[in-house]
């Protein structure tokens, strides 16, 4: 039965969509059977799957609005491993449109219940807000992974993401916990990343991911050749790092 966890921070730029993809191929590469669910109407994670987000039939957003199965909407990323339920610039539309329908926090996660059993893990990349798009995820969720930078203002720019996180748990979804902070783009010379970390590690503890995700020019190369880095370059300093993170996941997983 598949764990599903949300890729959040509303934070744009931050790295939720390089993780999204690049956790999705690592988890595949080590076996495990993997929905990628973009929910960025902008659609950088499936474009960054190799799956053009122009002519996709079925998308996310069909399965919103009830017209369609995830069964029917998604499609395979070939050379990814994974399975991918797309989105694109529909999708921004459906905030307004599903706002009046009936169990409007609640169809992802009944469109979900229909395919669990046959992944492993379903990874959602999380718009940049606190938005009708990301309370569908966060409802549907067991945990929530949050990407982030270590700069000056991280720690304020998380407290809206826990407080949210707080109430959805304590009102739409009891499932719903922080599985860890992940350092991203991160870069132990310079001295301001190691000090904003160790804040991290104080207030968070146990939170924080061991895994650190350096800063790479191949992650970010990779989506120009619909690609994740961890399949665009295996042995990038990134992608290494992406696989270690994999597997931290799979563990941290087996615990819950
Ligand atoms: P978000 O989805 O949070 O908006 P993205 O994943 O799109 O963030 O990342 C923002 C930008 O940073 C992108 O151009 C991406 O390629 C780049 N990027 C993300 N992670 C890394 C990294 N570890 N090293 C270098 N560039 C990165
Ligand atoms: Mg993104």
């Amino acid at each position: 039965m598949a764990k599903i966890f949300c890729v959040a921070n509303q934070k744009g730029g931050v790295g939720k969509t390089t993780t999204t993809v690049n956790l999705a191929a690592g988890l595949a590469k080590i076996g495990q059977r993997v929905l990628m669910v973009d929910l960025d109407p902008q659609g950088n994670a499936t474009m960054g799957s190799g799956v053009d987000k122009r002519s996709v039939a079925l998308s996310v957003y069909d399965v919103l609005l009830e017209s369609a199965t995830v069964a029917e909407a998604r499609v395979r990323a070939d050379k990814c491993g994974y399975d991918v339920l797309a989105a694109n610039r529909e999708l921004a539309g459906a905030e307004i449109e599903i706002v009046n329908l009936d169990r409007r926090e609640k169809r992802l996660k009944q469109a979900f219940a229909t395919v669990q059993s046959e992944y492993d893990f379903i990874l959602v990349d999380c718009p940049p807000s606190l938005s009708m798009l990301t309370l569908n995820g966060l409802c549907a969720a067991n945990g929530v992974i949050v990407p982030m930078q270590c700069e000056y203002f991280a720690l304020e720019g998380l407290t809206d993401l826990v407080n949210t996180i707080k109430q959805v748990h304590a009102n739409l979804n009891p499932d719903l916990q922080i599985i860890g902070l992940l350092r991203m783009m991160f870069d132990p010379r310079i001295t301001l990343q190691q000090q904003v970390s160790d804040q991290l590690k104080g207030h968070f503890g146990g939170k924080v991911f061991d895994t650190v995700i350096p800063r790479n020019v191949r992650l970010a190369e990779a989506p120009s050749y619909g690609l994740p880095g961890v399949i665009f370059d295996p042995s990038a300093k990134g992608s290494l790092a992406f696989i270690a993170f994999a597997q931290e996941m799979v563990k941290r997983v087996a615990t819950m």
